[in-house]
């Protein structure tokens, strides 16, 4: 008989509508004394089995719920099912398993496998954890990978914090083959893009905005383009790609910038400048010096990680607004990505809304765009959501 975990009184609801997290607000007791990282079950206040979970005290996630079928062993051939369910949307119906591929292979709560992101770069794999029962059973996922993908490597980033929200004590390392070599590169739309998987940002590349990139890319040809928060190239070196007139990046990263050089060199791409500055402070100078641009793309980090720093953020994007229209020529392109899942795609639209009329600028919306399909919202978590792509165009 597994562990019981007692939810209070009225508060099955959510996880019988299948949200994997189960805060310790919501239970009442356990029935048993269960170790961090041991599977229980969720039960309602009246005793009824609500779904199957892995235990953690030292989380505010006291349980993350992965099954919804009372009895269901959370083992091996469990999370074997899970992955290959994963890897099947990636490869049979994506179409993303190329060689030298690069795709997210799991996303933790999108896959129904909250606590767990899997990245493929060619024939090297990325295993984050954010979920400290995962983390226990990494053997069994490595070799659940090695048997479903047969990597040369697996490599191990961890977030940063999340040692203190999880009580993990990890850090970046090889977990198993060969270490990745200094020039591993990945195929995306017929260009190469490098990946520096122990020390790139994320878990080496900005994966999610594979087809906003290309999306971009499209519309720039003839045009100036400037690519704000640029990391390795991304948009810029498609915007050059596309047969932009130039091409102006910007990030305040020197390594990624290093990448972002060597990017540009290895897919040919000249007329591409990247700059290494801080993107508020260099789009006012760029503004004051009048330069224009016809296409500009604003791709920042995370502004906010809970709901308190939430209006702080939104004061970024809107002074990242300000700067963009300034630079932006007459109908020019303006995209605007935020990848702050508290920011809704609503919020993003009324902000620049706002923002182009105070500039006495008229704007249309071009195209909403979310994150790539490897990247996909699960309809019972909708923070999977996350990531908002607007292209519109100023008038
Ligand atoms: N557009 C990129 C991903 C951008 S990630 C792609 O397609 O791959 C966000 C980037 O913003 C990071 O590279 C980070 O170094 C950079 N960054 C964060 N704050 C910054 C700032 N204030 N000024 C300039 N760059 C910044």
């Amino acid at each position: 008989m597994s562990v019981k975990v007692i939810l209070k009184p009225k508060r099955a609801q959510p996880f019988f509508g299948r949200h994997p997290w189960v805060f310790a607000g919501a239970i009442e007791r356990l029935d048993g004394t269960p170790a961090d990282g041991d599977e229980v079950d969720l039960v309602s206040h009246g005793g009824n089995f609500v779904a199957r979970g892995l235990y953690n005290s030292q989380s505010k996630i006291n349980v993350r719920l992965y099954s919804w079928q009372e009895g269901q062993p959370l083992d091996r051939t469990f999370f074997r099912d899970r992955l290959a369910s994963a890897i099947h949307l990636r490869h049979d119906t994506l179409k993303l398993n190329g060689s030298d591929a690069g795709y997210r292979v799991c996303f933790s709560e999108s896959d129904y496998l909250t606590g767990m992101i899997v990245d493929r770069y060619g024939d090297w794999l990325t295993v984050q954890f954010t979920a400290l029962g995962l983390a226990n059973r990494r053997e069994m996922i490595v070799d659940v990978l090695r048997e479903l993908l047969n990597p040369k490597g697996i490599y191990l980033r961890t977030e940063k914090g999340i040692g203190k929200l999880e009580g993990l004590a990890l850090h970046d390392q090889l977990l198993w083959g060969e270490p990745p070599p200094a020039d591993l590169s990945i195929a995306e739309n017929g260009m190469r893009f490098l990946v520096n998987l122990a020390e790139g940002q994320k878990t080496g590349y900005y994966l999610d905005q594979r087809d906003n990139r290309a999306a971009v890319g499209r519309m720039c040809a003839g045009k100036r383009v400037l690519d704000a928060f640029c990391y390795s190239g991304g948009f810029g070196l498609y915007a050059a790609k596309g047969g932009a007139a130039e091409v102006l990046g910007v990030d305040a990263s020197e390594p990624a910038l290093e990448l972002a050089r060597r990017n540009a060199t290895a897919n040919g791409l000249a007329n591409v400048t990247f700059e290494n500055a801080d993107v508020f402070k260099y789009l006012g100078e760029l503004a004051t010096a009048g330069r224009k641009f016809d296409v500009v793309v604003l791709d920042p980090p995370k502004f906010a990680r809970n709901r308190a720093a939430v209006p702080d953020a939104l004061k970024g994007y809107r002074r990242l607004h300000q700067l963009a229209l300034k630079l932006l020529d007459r109908d020019g392109v303006l995209v605007s990505c935020c990848c702050t899942g508290l920011i809704t795609m609503t919020d993003l639209e009324e902000l620049i809304g706002q923002v182009a009329v105070e500039a006495r600028r008229d704007l249309q919306l071009l195209e909403r765009r979310g994150a790539s399909a490897d990247h996909p919202v699960a309809v019972t978590c909708r923070e999977t959501g996350y990531l908002k792509c607007v292209i519109s165009r100023a008038l």
